[in-house]
Parts: structure tokens; sequence; C-alpha cells
């Protein structure tokens, strides 16, 4: 395993800004889609966002979780059998729990762990161990105050590591906490996160290229060979990338000839 060597919007995602900026590309935060706007063949006309700018493209690619997909999906698309294998994939909320204590839990490979969000410098301490935990399936903990959900998390520690960690705090002891929930939809007020792996749901996820032409799918609910993760998100992205491509002479027999011009 490999782990980054400082905190993800700067390691990972700025280098990726970066490259597309270096190819002329833009990227554009805060912009979410309020609405996909379609042509009268079904096909997409645009997206439009919340701020009101309207996004025309040759390509359209849609990478957010499946819940958002499933709330913004056009009227005319619900019925497709395609779209409505998604009802199946629902998001769960996550909880992000990140615990220092004193006297170290000996457990190298947690430590490890954290530097994967955080610094190294910061919790290379032979004192100090700091332990990243994800707290899931939290339907029933998402709405609980954080000491409670620190509670129950020293609970099950205890009950995996008892030579190190006990409930009562009298082996390691923790210097300090932070809970991480994640947050509610702004469309439709739930907390959502990666998709509850059900029985029966791997064949209602998606393929990258769906049925509408010119609509394609990203992000780690769609079809790939694992489970909702970065790696899944990333494959995701890449199989989107090759379907874009085998399709190429299609989208520009159909589009306006843009797409001839532009290099992929
Ligand atoms: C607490 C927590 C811990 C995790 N830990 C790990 C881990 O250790 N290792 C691992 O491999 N995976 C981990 N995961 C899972 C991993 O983060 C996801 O599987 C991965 O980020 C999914 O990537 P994605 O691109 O499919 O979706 P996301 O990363 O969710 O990206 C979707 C994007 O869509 C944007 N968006 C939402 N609505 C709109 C809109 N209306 N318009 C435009 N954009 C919109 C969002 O802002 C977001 O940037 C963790 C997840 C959580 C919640």
């Amino acid at each position: 395993m490999a782990f980054l060597d400082g905190n993800p919007p700067e390691r990972l995602c700025m280098p990726i800004v970066d490259h597309i900026q270096s190819l002329g590309g833009e990227v554009r935060l805060n912009s979410r889609i309020q609405k996909i706007e379609l042509n009268s063949d079904g096909t997409v006309k645009n997206f439009l966002l919340t701020n009101g700018d309207v996004m025309e493209g040759d390509v359209y690619v849609f990478a957010t979780p499946v819940d958002i997909l499933k709330l913004l999906l056009p009227e005319n698309w619900k019925e497709i059998s395609y779209f409505k294998k998604l009802e199946k994939l629902v998001g769960v909320p996550v909880i992000n729990v990140h615990i220092w204590s004193a006297g170290g839990t000996g457990k190298e490979a947690l430590l490890n762990i954290s530097c994967f969000f955080k610094s190294h410098d910061e919790y290379y301490n032979p004192n100090q161990s700091m332990l990243e935990l994800v707290f899931a399936p939290a339907e029933e903990w998402i709405s609980r105050n954080d000491s409670e959900i620190i509670d129950a998390t020293m609970k099950e520690l205890a009950k995996l590591f008892p030579d190190e960690i006990s409930a009562d705090q009298s082996k390691a002891k923790i210097v300090k906490y932070h809970v991480v929930k994640t947050p509610r939809c702004l469309i439709d007020n739930h907390f959502r996160s990666v998709y509850k792996t059900i029985p029966n749901c791997e064949p209602c996820r998606p393929l990258q290229r769906s049925p509408i032409k010119g609509f394609y799918l990203a992000g780690d609910y769609t079809k790939q060979k694992y489970l909702a993760s970065m790696e899944g998100a990333v494959l995701s992205g890449k199989l989107c990338a090759q379907a874009i491509v085998q399709d190429y002479e299609l989208l520009v027999a159909r589009g306006e000839g843009r797409l001839a011009e532009a290099r992929i």
C-alpha cells in the first residue's frame, strides 16, 4: 500500500487540476448541477447549474454519487431500465472517527492509515497514536452526539484489540477526537454517502456508457470490479474515458463538429 505524503486536496486534487488546466481545461468549484435539460429527442441539451450558468457540451459525464443522479434524473428517462435499476442502489450515511490517544495502541498499520489523510510529521510520535476509522453503516448513529459515537467506537476497539485498548481508557487514553459525519444532501435533506452493498445490487450497477447518446456516468457505484472505494471511482473514470474514445466517431457524427476539432 502507498499513502499520500500530505492532505488529499493538495497532494491528490491539485495535480489533477494542474493537469487539466495545462491542457486548456477549466475546473469550476461550487458549481452544482440543478437540472439536466433535454432536447426533443431525449438527449441532453445542457446542464443547468444552481448559480444559473448553463453548460453545453458534445459529451456529458455525470460523476455525482448515485443518489444525486436519481434525484436529478429527467422524467423521460425514469422508465428506461438502465436508469430504473438505479433504484436499488441507495447511499448510506458514514461517520469518520479520528482518535488521538496517549500510551499508544502499538498498531503500526492503523497508525499508517492515519497518514492517508494527514501529514506524516503530526502522527509519527512514539508516545501517541492516531486512529482514523470509518463507522458504517451509520443510519442509527448519524444523529447522535459525538461523545456517544466515541464511546461506541472505543467499545468496539476494545473488543478488537483487548491488549491495547479498553473502553474505560485505562490502557490507551484519548487525548482528543474528531467526528466527521457525511453532510446532509442539499437536495433531499438526507444523509448520503457510499451506496449500500446489499444482495442483488451488483446487476443494478450501470455501465459507464448510458443508452442516451453523449451521456456517460462515472463514480464508484458504476460497473467496475471494485466495491465503492477510491480505486473503484478512479477505475470508473478510466472506463468512462475509454467508452467516450470508443464512441468518438459516433459522437462526431452526431455533434455539430466541435468534437472534430477537439483532441481527446
Ligand atoms: C468517511 C468516508 C471514508 C472513506 N474512506 C475510504 C478509504 O479509506 N478508502 C477508500 O478507497 N474509500 C473510502 N471511502 C469511499 C470513497 O471516498 C468513495 O468511494 C469515493 O470518493 C467515491 O468517488 P466518486 O467520484 O464516485 O464520488 P464522490 O467522491 O462522492 O464525488 C462526487 C462529487 O459529485 C459532487 N456533486 C454532488 N452533487 C452535485 C451536483 N448536483 N452537481 C455537481 N456535482 C455534484 C460532489 O461534490 C462530489 O465532489 C470513504 C468514504 C467516506 C464517506
